[in-house]
């Protein structure tokens, strides 16, 4: 029998002001080299940059994340890295961000030593060289790809993940007082998408014991959060986001996630609404968890858009429709190897319809 191996983060550094130890962090990691940190443009007046243990030689590199992470954006900040840099390549990756900041620093530290473009390397296990190390500095909570095996990319027709040991972060700094000024909406569909990989994961048959228990344990974690919003919750939602990403990297994610894609590549919805519009039509696949879901709305005082494909053209529609058939290996979790008699295209084209 074969076993998976499952790659951990290996180092993880937790707590109020953690932030403050990231000089001896860096030491840890850097040589003779420099480091690029990588900041969701939001951080350009959050006064989190003027912390920053950033020598003469680091490059700062501020991101805008108003749209989702593109391959040709991970392509031209590798180049202009490199170009800048006469070709020498960093001893250390940092991400400061969401999960647009987190996956774009996965992508580039695989795409300085990967030769060729980004969106060669989407799909399952495609990386050849290893990555630069990498560390993750969560400042929104959810998505859980500071503890996941993904960086999640949207190609010309595709969005799809770099899905590879490779695109693992090699140390976390979980510092909750960093989330603290996350406006209320983002934090909520940024928090669901760690509501919906917990679902996916323990509904999905990729699942494994020590999946199931982190995916139940951040379950658990994202209810009391959104049910008791009026309390600061900072910390159990980033071991949440944590636990919930680890989970998904022992399992899959399913049926939501594969609807989701659609409607951000085509309709450019961001992941964590595109996950709540999609998971707001799945009770039939997930009856345990869509009435707490919208419970959690509710208390929290979220309302959806509805009517969000009610002027897609027919050929956006299909578009959106090939999305969602490109997940098979989320679908076979979801629904087994026969997903194709089970979620039809007339189906999901009628998911679809109804959002
Ligand atoms: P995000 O990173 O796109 O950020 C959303 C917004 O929040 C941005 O406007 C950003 O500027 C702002 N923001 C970030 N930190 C803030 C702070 N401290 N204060 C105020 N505003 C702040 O949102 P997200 O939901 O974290 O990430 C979504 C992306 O992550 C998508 O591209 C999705 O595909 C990807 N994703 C990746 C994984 C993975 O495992 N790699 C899993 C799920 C989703
Ligand atoms: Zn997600």
């Amino acid at each position: 029998m074969e076993f998976r191996v499952f790659k951990q983060v290996s180092r993880v550094v937790f707590g109020r002001g953690a932030f403050t130890q990231l000089s001896d962090i860096l030491e840890d990691f850097k040589e003779e080299g420099y480091v690029v940190f990588i900041l969701d443009h939001v951080h350009k007046t959050s006064g989190i940059a003027d912390l920053l243990p950033s020598k003469k030689d680091d490059c700062i590199l501020y991101v805008d994340t108003s749209e989702e992470p593109k391959t040709q954006q991970i392509d031209v900040l590798r180049d202009d890295i490199l170009l800048t840099k006469l070709g020498d390549i960093p001893d250390l990756i940092v991400g400061i961000g969401g999960g647009s900041a987190m996956d774009i620093a996965k992508a580039v530290s695989v795409m300085l030593t990967n030769k060729g473009s980004s969106s060669e390397y989407q799909g399952w296990d495609l990386v050849k060289c290893k990555a630069i190390p990498k560390i993750a500095i969560p400042t929104l909570s959810g998505t859980g790809s500071e503890a996941s095996r993904t960086a999640v990319l949207t190609g010309i027709d595709k969005k799809f993940g770099i899905n590879s040991d490779q695109s693992m972060f090699d140390l976390v700094l979980m510092d909750p007082n960093l989330i603290s000024q996350v406006p209320k909406m983002q934090r909520f569909y940024s928090g669901m998408d760690c509501y919906i990989h917990c679902v996916e994961s323990i509904e999905g048959s990729f699942i494994n014991a020590f999946g199931r228990a982190q995916a139940k344990v951040a379950l658990g974690l994202c209810e009391k959060v959104f049910l008791n919003p009026k309390k600061d919750h900072n910390e159990d939602l980033m071991v949440a986001s944590y636990l919930g990403g680890a989970s998904v990297a022992n399992s899959e994610v399913g049926v939501v996630h594969a609807m989701s894609y659609g409607l951000s590549l085509i309709l450019g919805y961001h992941h964590g609404i595109a996950n709540c519009i999609a998971f707001n039509q799945l009770d039939e696949f997930y009856p345990k968890y869509t009435p707490i879901f919208r419970e959690m709305m509710e208390v929290d005082g979220i309302e959806l858009p509805v009517g969000v494909t009610a002027n897609v053209t027919e050929n956006q529609l299909e578009d959106m429709v090939n999305m969602t058939m490109k997940m098979e290996r989320p679908l076979t979790s979801a629904l087994g190897p026969d997903w194709k008699n089970i979620l039809t295209k007339d189906k999901i084209r009628e998911l679809y319809l109804r959002m």
